[in-house]
């Protein structure tokens, strides 16, 4: 059984870490002190990914700090994509 296309483990993996990286760039914008009292895990380590993704220049996805040509690749796509119901990106909160 080979399916073309990333599967439910790779989907799950990369909506978890598109959670981290939103919630990251929250965390970023809030205050220092706000932040510090953040207990979401593996918040610092995507805050410091997207401190680095600033100023990684890196276009050719060559670069070896972890998770940085990844979450870029993801944001990218949650930034492009205009799908309502596609499956790497987080469904909008039912209001
Ligand atoms: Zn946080
Ligand atoms: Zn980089
Ligand atoms: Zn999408």
């Amino acid at each position: 059984m080979s399916e073309a296309g990333p599967s439910e483990v790779t989907i799950a993996r990369i909506q978890q870490q598109l959670i981290l990286l939103l919630h990251a760039q929250g965390c970023l914008a809030a205050t220092e002190d706000a932040a510090s009292k953040c207990t979401v895990p593996h918040c610092k380590t995507f805050c410091a990914v997207l401190a680095h993704i600033e100023g990684c220049g890196d276009e050719t996805g060559a670069c070896s700090v972890e998770h940085c040509t990844s979450s870029r690749q993801i944001i990218a796509h949650w930034k492009s994509c205009e799908s309502d119901d596609c499956a790497l990106c987080i469904p909008p909160q039912a209001s």
